[in-house]
Parts: structure tokens; sequence; C-alpha cells
């Protein structure tokens, strides 16, 4: 018998049969762990109470119990296809019951027998499609647990390995709620949320046991949150930095423009904080084009100036490439030693910029997690800008930022965030808002078309060519693996190519090798390239004043704060723009959607707009591990409960820093083992 705690958190490979195919179905779902299969909750339930025949609507899912009246017969057609049929007598009506490739079902169908079906009823034809016959130990359950599966695994066999965890490991989970607060707001034990989730009685213990899982996973995260803000408070003084103001305002007149309002005001706020003793800790939140960048390059400077050095982070190879070029453009001219770092940096070369930070010879580095590499070190730095933070992990950010004694953290963001969310995940940082776009940008045109009249779009196109403007043109690549997308974009390309032959007309995706895309990257930005066909590689901070034009074909099949942060790629320079939206949205949300985007500039409420549509999941993308992906529970329908999760950590944690205590010995292994899931 096992009784090991950590045999919770082995993979699943430790159950019993489970071998390593079916790990790997299951990892595709994000399963990896015994543990996160017992975690891995249904969706929804289907309601498996049995109806009379004359109260089942169309295409109504139900149970059908009844006696099956004719021998099963099995027709194929088609490439493999095959439909196993066989009628059913219920009280006193026959219908036609029919299983569409299972076959093998019919060696459990005997004539003469009572039968359970799940499935979908055709009123018209009294015939019922079938999606499984329900033993008759679920049968006697009201409700089916649906889970979330891919084509990778069954909704059967998921079903099937959760209760195989259940009777081989369910006595190891202990209670992440400590029992005081699980008697304060009524919630359930681990043990009973497993339970419950899985194999409700009723609804009501479902409605429970998910309202108890809710704060349970709400919980789980604060309490990482409150451990961090904790640590970093115990050893909250930071440095003052003393920066020189008249190598600023050097810095100033330095620029070809004058900082807006907002930019200004901003700069004021970080240097008020980088002057103060304690440690900065403050999230730049301003609209895509809005200019954080240059603000940056002024908190940046100051730090220098002050005897310090700096580090911007950045979530891709071309963002950090192109910040590189333009903080090394602004900084060396004031005599600023500017490196960058990335995974793609030869080895030679990085070898000198670790001699170098170390030294302190190099002033500041941008780059990529490459930074993060534990043989990165500093001599002494003083500033972590993280630029687009969502999209670290919390680790990633605090590994950086130990590289320093306390060193002042910005964080930037064109993400607008709303405010229930902000209140939540940046709840510890001061926020500082550029509203006002850059003195004398024009707005954006943006206009939806349907691909019949494609024929407007490229006679714009030829005349921003003419006129020597580059354009963009975006095609949806939902998911760099999928072939059909990829060739989407080449023969995109390859059409734009031969109709435009007279330019040159470049690809640009995301499994392209680093370099490929930096070389590509280079020559937009030089104007050598007319029109770039890429994917939503491009999405985040690349900046060409030139391209004023952008056209991104299937725009439905991009959210709203996508579109919009896509389209935020032009309008940077002094000239008109136009973004076409080319859609032929098949239902009325993506029409819905069509219609915001092209009449609404406005980050912020697009992305209240967007969160209305979709959730919070879908807005900042799976991928964006720094938001914390909720899979239970909904920022913004159980916002309370997030607020009631928050100021309930902050306590235990304030009482046990460390999670010593006995009673709290769970919650610490659970926690260890999803911040070990971070790190990977
Ligand atoms: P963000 O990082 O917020 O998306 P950037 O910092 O990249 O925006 O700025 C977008 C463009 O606007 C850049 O080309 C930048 O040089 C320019 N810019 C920034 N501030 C100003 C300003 N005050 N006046 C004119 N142009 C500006
Ligand atoms: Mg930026």
């Amino acid at each position: 018998m096992k009784e090991q705690t950590e045999d919770l958190f082995l993979p699943v490979t430790s159950l019993k049969g489970v071998g390593a195919k079916t790990a790997e179905s299951l990892a595709s779902l994000g399963i990896n762990s015994v543990y996160d299969l017992l975690f891995y909750f249904p969706f929804r339930y289907d309601d498996l109470e049995t109806l009379p025949l004359d109260q089942i609507m169309d295409g109504q899912k139900v149970l059908l119990k009844g006696i099956v009246t004719t021998e099963p017969f099995v027709s194929h057609f088609g490439y493999r296809k095959s439909r196993l049929s066989f009628k059913m007598r219920i009280d006193h009506e026959v219908i036609m019951v029919n299983f569409f490739n299972q076959a093998w079902l019919k060696k459990s169908i005997e004539t003469g027998a009572e039968i359970a079906i799940y499935g979908k009823y055709n009123v018209v034809r009294q015939s019922l499609s079938g999606y499984k016959v329900v033993a008759q130990k679920e049968e006697d359950k009201d409700l089916m647990p649906i889970y979330s599966v891919n084509k990778h695994i069954k909704q059967k066999k998921l079903q099937s390995l959760i209760d195989l965890a259940i009777g081989a490991d369910l006595t190891l989970i202990k209670d992440t709620v400590p029992l005081e607060l699980r008697r304060k707001y009524r919630l359930m034990t681990d043990q009973e949320i497993i339970t419950n989730l899985h194999h409700p009685q009723d609804s009501n213990s479902a409605k429970l046991a998910r309202r108890s899982a809710i704060f349970r996973e709400f919980f789980l995260f604060q309490v990482q949150l409150a451990q961090i803000v904790n640590q970093r408070d115990s050893h909250l003084q930071g440095i003052s930095k003393k920066y020189d103001l008249e190598a600023v305002k050097d810095l100033i007149t330095s620029l070809p423009f004058e900082l807006s309002q907002d930019q200004k005001k901003v700069v004021n706020e970080i240097y008020a904080d980088m002057h103060e003793p304690i440690q900065m800790h403050r999230l730049l939140q301003g609209d895509v084009g809005s200019g954080k960048t240059v603000v940056a390059v002024f908190a940046i400077y100051a730090a220098i100036t002050a005897g310090f050095q700096a580090t911007l982070m950045v979530p891709t190879e071309i963002l950090a490439q192109q910040h590189f070029n333009k903080i090394d453009s602004i900084l060396r001219p004031l005599g600023v030693r500017v490196a960058l770092l990335t995974g793609t940096t030869k080895e030679l070369e990085k070898q000198e910029i670790y001699r170098e930070l170390k030294d302190g010879t190099i002033n500041v580095v941008v780059g990529t997690h490459a930074l993060i590499q534990p043989k990165v070190e500093f001599k002494d730095l003083g500033l972590v800008i993280i630029d687009e933070q969502h999209r670290f992990g919390v680790n990633q950010r605090s590994e950086l930022v130990a590289k320093g004694d306390n060193p002042d953290i910005l964080a930037m963001t064109a993400t607008p965030i709303p405010r229930t969310l902000a209140l939540t995940v940046y709840g510890d940082m001061a926020v500082s808002e550029i509203h006002t776009l850059p003195n004398g940008r024009k707005p954006i045109e943006s206009q939806w078309v349907t691909s019949n009249h494609l024929d407007r779009v490229l006679i714009k196109m030829r005349q921003q060519l003419e006129a020597g403007f580059q354009i963009y043109v975006v095609t949806p690549l939902i998911s760099e693996s999928e072939k059909s997308d990829l060739k989407n974009a080449e023969d995109l390309h390859k059409k734009i190519a031969e109709y435009f032959s007279d330019y040159n007309v470049a690809l640009l995706h995301g499994q392209m090798k680093g370099d490929d895309k930096n070389d590509i990257m280079s020559e937009f930005v030089q104007g050598n390239i007319n029109i770039l066909v890429t994917t939503s590689v491009i999405e985040v901070g690349v900046d060409v004043p030139n391209a004023n034009m952008m056209i991104i074909f299937n725009a439905e099949r991009f959210g709203l704060s996508q579109l919009h942060q896509l389209r935020g790629r032009i309008g940077r320079g002094q000239t008109a723009s136009y973004c076409f939206f080319v859609s032929d949205p098949k239902n009325e949300e993506a029409k819905r959607r069509m219609e915001i985007i092209s009449t609404t500039s406005d980050g912020f409420e697009l992305a209240q707009e967007d969160l209305k549509l979709r959730g919070e999941g879908d807005v900042f993308g799976k991928a964006q591990s720094g938001l914390p992906q909720f899979k239970t529970g909904d920022v913004v329908t159980n916002y309370n409960t997030l607020v009631v999760a928050k100021k309930e950590a902050r306590n235990l944690i304030n009482d046990d820093p460390n999670l010593e205590k006995e009673e709290n010995h769970f919650l610490k292994k659970v926690i260890q083992y999803t911040n070990k899931l971070q790190n990977d």
C-alpha cells in the first residue's frame, strides 16, 4: 500500500496499467501526474434522467431505456465508416438506434435485453444517435460528468483513468484549505471535492463541490502570491538611485521628439520611486504604440547615471532585437554600452557578454529568457524591466530580480488589463498609465471587408506601395504546429508575390529559425521588403513607422484583443494609416467582433468587450503564463471569492510564512509541485 504523499505527484504511469502511450495522450490535456488527474474536473454534467418520448425535443441529448427488439446490424459506407443499427422498444413505441463507427458495440447488444443508451434524439425520424451504452452502475446516477477532451483521448477512457486514480490514491490527498477556513466558508475537503465533482450524488453536491474547488484554486494561487510579497517585504529596502539630472537633460535634447504629457508624468513617477530607498514595484500600462519603450529608456539611463546596471527582458527574439536596436541607438551616443542576449546569441559572444556583465563593462543588457540563465551575473544590477510581463511566469520574474540587490522593478504591458484582473494579479504594484498617444499620431482607419471586395484592398495596397510605404499582410496561425495553417501563409505569400511582382514580398512565420526571422525583420525595418506576409508572430511590439497599412485575413479567427495588438503595429508614424479586416464571419459572435474592432480603437474598451465575449482565459491566450490560468474559477464571475481567498491567503502567510506548521504540510507540497510546473 502506498502512503507517501509524494506518490501523488508521480507521473501517471505510476498507476497500474497506465503505459507511456496513455501518458502521452493525457499530457496533451496537461495531465502529467496522478495529482493532475484527480484535479482534472468535468466542465459540465449531462442530465441522465430518462424522459418520456413525447417530452423530448428534437436534437436533445437524453438517456433512453428500452428493450432491444432486432438483431444489431452493421453496415459499412464511405472510407472506413460504419453504422450499427437496431430497433428498441420503449413502452409501446419503437425507435431506431444508430451508433456510428462503434461497430464493436455489436457484441454487447442482445436482442430482448434491456438497455440504456445515452444519445441525441431525432424527433422526425424517431431515431436515437447513440453516444454510449450506459452501464447499470452509471445509470443509477443522475449526472454524467463531461470532461474537456481532445482527439488523443476519449471521454470514457479519461473517466476510467480518473476512477483508477481515485481508487488508488485518493487517501493520499490531505487538505489544502485549512479546517478553520473550510468551517468559516462552508467548504468541502479536497477528498470531498474530488469525489463529488467526478461522481456527484446530485446537482446540489456538485455545486457545493465546485464552489469549494473554486475557492481552493484561488487560494492556492493567492498563497503563492502572498509568499512572494512576504519575501519581498521582509527585505524591502532598496537602494536610493542618485541619478544625474544634467545627464537626463542631455537625453531629452537628444530625442527627435518631445515626450507626451503622459510620458512625462510616468517618467516622473518612476524617478520618484527610484530615488526613494525602497525597492520600486511599478507597472506601466499603455496601449500599443503609446511610447512605453522610450519611458523605459529614461528609467535605464537614470539607473546608469546613478552607477548601476539595468536589464530589459522581453518575450520574443524579434522584440529583443528591436528593443536592442532602439535603446542602443538612443543611448550609445551618450556613452552607454548596450548588449543583446538571446537564445541565438553565438556561444563566443555569450561568454564575452557574461564576462562584461560581471565586470560592469556592459551597462544594460536586453534579452529574452536567456537572461535568466545562472551564468548571467551582474556587477551591480539596479533596475529590472520586464516587457509584456504577463507572458512570463511569476518565478521567471523573480529569478531575474534575484540577480541584483533588491533592484527596482518596472513591468510594462500593452495588453489592457481589465480592472478586475489588474486588482488581483498586479494588486501589489503601483500602476502608471499612458493614455495619450504621442503627438501628431493620426488614428488608424479601420475597415471590415468581405472577401468578395478584396479588389478594393488591392487597389489601396498599390497606392500605398507607390507612395513608398510598407505593408503587413497577416494570416491566422492558430497553432504554430498546424501544417494547414502554415500552408495558408505560404499560399498567400505566393499569391501576393505574384500579384505585386514588381515589389519585394517576404514571408515570416514562427517555424522559421531565429536567425532567418531576424534577417527578414531587419530587411523590413530597413525598408528593403515592401510587403511582409506574416502570422501572428508579428504581434507584440514590432515597430516600423513606415509600415502604415495592414491587411488581416480570416480576421474572425482572432480574438478582439489580439486583433488590436496586431493593428497596433501600424499607425506609428506621422502619416495616415489603414487596417483592413478581411472576413466572412459565419456566426453572430464573429460578426459582432468584426463590427467592434472596425469601429473601436480604444484598447481598454476592446479588452472589456473581449472579456464579455470570451472569458479571461482566452483573452490573454493560454501561453501567457504570467496571468494565472484558473481552471475552475473565473475571475470575473467569481470575483468576490477571489478577493476573500486573497485576504485569507495573506493571513495564513503572515501566520506561517514558510508553511512549516503540520497542518499546512500538504498545502506546501502542492505549492512546491505547482511551482515546479511553472519553472519547467
Ligand atoms: P509601445 O512600446 O508603447 O508600443 P513605442 O515605445 O514602441 O510604443 O513607441 C511607438 C513609436 O512612437 C516609436 O516609433 C517611438 O519612437 C515613437 N514615439 C514614442 N514617444 C513619442 C513621442 N512623444 N512623440 C513622437 N513619437 C514618439
Ligand atoms: Mg513596447
